[in-house]
Order: structure tokens, then C-alpha cells, then sequence
């Protein structure tokens, strides 16, 4: 009886894929790409009433974001965070025996997350009643979208709507493949199966700091290459040289103003020659170099040139104000266009594009995006750096408050960095919010919130913080714009 029903089931399956491999699906809107940008824009479109199908070449949904970008990696730097406190642990009064690192269980964990977190989003689709296709989507024509699937099997959507949500994928250098073994992007610094003893990174940008943070938590010595003379570009500089003394504190070593000239890939270890800024030549040989000179969007496969949507030169999908790109009704979001390469602006977009499809007004404000590093301490940003108003001619008041002042902050020993607020010297709106220190990555969430009401620095001023808390630091900057802090 059992083996009857197991056939059974079995023929319905197969019979299901060959219908498909024959027959076309007739959807109102196909999201290719099941990124934080492609999934929550097929959920949108589905509770909007819409027929939708979404279409993912890996075999979860999330993306890079939930599968091996922002998940694993805030997963390995909690771990990292908590084995390096553990070991200091007995400063504070805690006796505990000898700490030792289990990486393989702590890789274990992680994989849990990401698998939990992606199963999730399979339980939403389910829910909110999207159709999911497992494979690689291309754009047939302006009404079709061809899935194949991993066993070549070929699926026809015809289709209202098209959006294109397939993402980003790492740079590599010039003539330096990444192998995932010692040539790494940031998918294979994520997996690593041992501590390297020397970790070479090449850029100084959000995901290599992280993963830098990572390693040198775990033993690694850790090496960042960078060409230019600060970190983490387009940042508020005041906060990017805090950030820089607080991460070569920690011992991550730093070689500003220095390019890579070659990476020799040597089996077991790496040979990279920099050259620094008057001329000197040297070499760093390390057990793995972590190449993070930022991601480009992904248009493979999409057939594009042939359906006639136009790219801009940096090669991302070029659309307009509602996503719209130069076909009538194809979309795009996310890493895939333009503007910064962040998964909540990924879903803002999701959410404004399916919006508007559905004749509403869906809208993303690019002014405010708020931007994390998950290092410790956190770096978390939102509107103008001083730089920006300095050349927008915007004359600005600011007002900065040190976490070393902050009684939270001392209570849990955790009292580096400060909030700095940048308010219209007239009208003194908020113009932008610069804060390293713990939590802050939690509490730039406030400030998004007050920013897109116009609050000015004495609405903030002025609203209640609980005490104690890291955010009375807000309060306190606020206070300082006109220089009336009580703490400091
Ligand atoms: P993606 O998440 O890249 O999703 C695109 C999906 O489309 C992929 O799953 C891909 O398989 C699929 N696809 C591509 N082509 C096709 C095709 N032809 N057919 C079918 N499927 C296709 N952002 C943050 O906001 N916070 C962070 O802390 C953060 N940390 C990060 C850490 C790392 C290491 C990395 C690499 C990135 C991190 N990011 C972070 C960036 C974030 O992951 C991306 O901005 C976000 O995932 C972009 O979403 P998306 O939907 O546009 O594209």
C-alpha cells in the first residue's frame, strides 16, 4: 500500500514536469532573482492581487544576502565577538576554564542561520501564495521569461510584468581568478575551513573590515591593502579615522596608499607585491588574500541586449523613477541598478516597484539610507557627511557627543566612539547622523524615523531617551548642537 501511494505520488510529480516542459504558465508579474530584493517584491505583488512567480538559480531563496552576504557574515561576527570575549572574561570576574575555538561548530551555526532563514523565506512564498521556479531565468521576450532548470529542463512564463532582481557578484582584479581556496571573494573568506595565520585583504571597504574583524578575532594577523589614504570611502571622514584607530587598536594592520601590483597564487599560500606612495616595492605572503574591491551587477544570462533594456556605464540595468527600464513593461531593482548596494534598499525598492505596478505610489528615499558595519565597535550612518555640505556650499552646525560619557556605555565597558549630528545652520533640520560605538547599528533606526518626519536637532533634543541607555548619546549630541550638552 505504501509502495502504491510513493508511484502515485511520483507519477503526479513527473507528470507535473512535463506538462511544464510542454506547456507555458500564464503569470501577471515574474520576479527573477529571489534576493531581499526580488522575494519581498513577489510578496508585495501577491498582496497586491497580482499572479506572481519568482525565479532563483541557487536552490534557497535570500540571495547573497540571506545565503553568503549579510547573514553568514553577521553570524561569524557575533561568534568571533563572543569567543574574544570569552577570553577576557576573567578581567571582569568571570572564572571560566580555558576558551578554545571549535570552528568547524561555529561554521555549523552559521549554516544553521542562513538554512532557517531561507526556509523562511520558502514559508512566505508559500504563504502569500508566490510561485517559485528553481533555476536560471531569461527574458525570451518582453511577455516571456525561460526558466532552466539545474537538469536542463526548459519552463516558459508568459508574463504581464517583468522584474529583474538578479543581483551583484564580487569584482575580481585583473588576471586574479578567484579559487575560493586562497584567492578569495567574500563567499569563500566566509567558509574558510581553518584560521589562516596571515589573511591579506585587498580594499578597505565594508565587507573586508567585517571579515577582517572576523579573522583577526579568530588569530588570524590580518593585512588590508588599501589605495586610498582613509577607510571605507564615502563615509563622514571624522568617523572614518575614529574607525581606523579603533580597528588598528585591535591589531588589524593597515598599508594606506598602497596598490596591489600583482598576487602570485602559490598553492599553498599567496605572494601579493604592493607598492606603497613614493614608489617602494614589497611583498606580503599570505595564507589566503580576501580580494574586496566592491561587487558589479549581475546581467548574466538575462538575454538583455537582445530585448533592447539599456545598461548605464558602469553596466547596471539603467530605469527610471519607477523602475521602469528603456522596455514598457520590464523592471529592475536592487544591486542590479543604481545606488548603494544594500539589502534594505534592495526591499525598498521591491516594495515601491510592485507598488506602482500596482498603480500606486510607491517611493524610495535615497536620501535616507541608513548604512551598518557590524565590527565592534558598530559604525552606523544616515544622511549628508560633513564632506557633502562642505561642497553642496549647505552651511551646517554640529553637535558630537562621546559614548566615554555616556553611563551605559562605561557601565558595560564598551565606551568607544561618539554620535555626531549635522543639523541647517538656519533651520536646523537634521541633515545627516555619524555614530560609531556599540549598538549603534540598532539606534540609527531612531534617527531614520525622526529624519523622515524633518526633525530638527531640538525635536530631538527635546524627546525623553530612557536612562540608561546608549542612546541618550543621541540626545546629547542633539543637546550640542547648540552647545548645550549636560554630560560631557
Ligand atoms: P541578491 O541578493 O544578489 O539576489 C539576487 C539573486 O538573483 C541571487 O540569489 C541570484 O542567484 C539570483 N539570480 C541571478 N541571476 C539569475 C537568473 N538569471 N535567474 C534566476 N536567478 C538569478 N547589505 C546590507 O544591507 N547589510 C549587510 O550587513 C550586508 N552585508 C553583506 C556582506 C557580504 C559578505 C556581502 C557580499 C554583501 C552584503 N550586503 C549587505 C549586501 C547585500 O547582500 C546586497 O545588497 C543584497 O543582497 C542585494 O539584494 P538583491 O535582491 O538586489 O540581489
Amino acid at each position: 500500500c505504501i509502495i502504491f501511494k510513493i508511484d502515485k505520488r511520483k507519477i503526479r510529480e513527473s507528470r507535473k514536469i512535463i506538462f511544464r516542459n510542454l506547456m507555458s504558465e500564464k503569470f501577471q508579474a515574474v520576479v527573477i532573482g529571489g534576493g531581499p530584493g526580488g522575494y519581498v517584491c513577489a510578496i508585495r505583488l501577491s498582496q497586491l492581487g497580482f499572479k506572481t512567480a519568482c525565479v532563483e538559480a541557487r536552490n534557497t531563496l535570500g540571495g547573497t544576502c540571506l545565503n553568503v552576504g549579510c547573514i553568514p557574515s553577521k553570524s561569524l561576527l557575533n561568534l568571533s565577538e563572543n569567543f574574544q570575549k570569552a577570553k577576557k572574561l576573567q578581567n571582569l570576574g568571570i572564572e571560566v576554564g580555558e576558551v578554545k575555538l571549535n570552528l568547524e561548530k561555529m561554521m555549523k551555526n552559521k549554516e544553521k542561520s542562513v538554512s532557517i532563514l531561507t526556509k523562511g523565506v520558502e514559508f512566505l512564498f508559500k504563504k502569500n501564495k508566490v510561485s517559485h521556479f528553481n533555476g536560471t531565468g531569461s527574458i525570451a521576450s518582453a511577455n516571456e521569461v525561460l526558466v532552466t532548470t539545474k537538469d536542463n529542463k526548459k519552463i516558459s512564463l508568459n508574463t504581464d510584468n517583468i522584474i529583474i532582481s538578479t543581483g551583484s557578484i564580487p569584482v575580481e582584479l585583473p588576471g586574479i581568478k578567484f579559487d575560493e581556496k586562497i584567492i578569495l571573494s567574500s563567499s569563500g573568506a566566509l567558509d574558510l575551513k581553518s584560521v589562516p595565520k596571515k589573511m591579506v585583504i585587498v580594499g578597505g571597504g565594508y565587507i573586508g573590515l567585517e571579515m577582517g574583524s572576523v579573522w583577526s578575532r579568530l588569530g588570524s594577523e590580518v593585512h588590508v591593502v588599501e589605495a586610498l589614504n582613509y577607510i571605507t570611502p564615502g563615509m563622514d571622514k571624522e568617523i572614518s579615522s575614529e574607525f581606523l584607530k579603533i580597528l588598528k587598536k585591535q591589531g588589524i594592520i593597515f598599508h594606506l596608499e598602497t596598490k596591489v601590483q600583482n598576487i602570485k597564487n602559490e598553492k599553498n599560500s599567496a605572494k601579493v607585491s604592493i607598492q606603497d606612495k613614493t614608489g617602494k616595492n614589497s611583498e606580503l605572503i599570505a595564507d589566503v588574500v580576501l580580494i574586496s574591491v566592491g561587487r558589479k551587477a549581475n546581467t548574466k544570462n538575462l538575454n538583455l541586449e537582445k530585448i533592447g533594456v539599456s545598461l548605464d556605464n558602469k553596466k547596471r540595468i539603467k530605469v527610471n523613477k519607477e523602475f521602469r527600464t528603456s522596455t514598457k513593461n520590464i523592471f529592475a531593482i536592487g544591486d542590479v541598478i543604481s545606488g548603494p548596494m544594500l539589502a534594505h534598499k534592495a526591499e525598498e525598492e521591491g516594495i515601491a516597484v510592485a507598488e506602482l505596478i500596482a498603480g500606486q505610489s510607491g517611493h524610495v528615499n535615497y536620501d535616507l539610507i541608513p548604512g551598518v558595519i557590524y565590527t565592534s565597535p558598530e559604525v552606523a550612518v544616515i544622511g549628508k557627511t560633513e564632506e557633502q555640505l562642505k561642497e553642496g556650499n549647505i552651511k551646517y552646525k554640529v553637535g558630537k557627543f562621546p559614548f566615554m560619557a555616556n553611563s551605559r556605555a562605561k557601565t558595560v565597558n564598551n565606551a568607544e566612539g561618539f554620535v555626531k549630528i549635522l543639523a541647517d545652520e538656519k533651520t536646523d533640520k537634521v541633515l545627516g547622523v555619524h555614530m560609531i560605538g556599540s549598538h549603534v547599528g540598532e539606534m540609527i533606526a531612531e534617527m531614520a524615523v525622526a529624519m523622515e518626519f524633518g526633525a530638527s536637532s531640538e525635536d530631538i533634543a527635546r524627546t525623553c531617551h530612557a536612562h540608561p541607555t546608549f542612546s541618550e548619546a543621541i540626545k546629547e549630541a542633539a543637546l550640542s548642537v547648540e552647545k548645550r550638552a549636560i554630560h560631557s
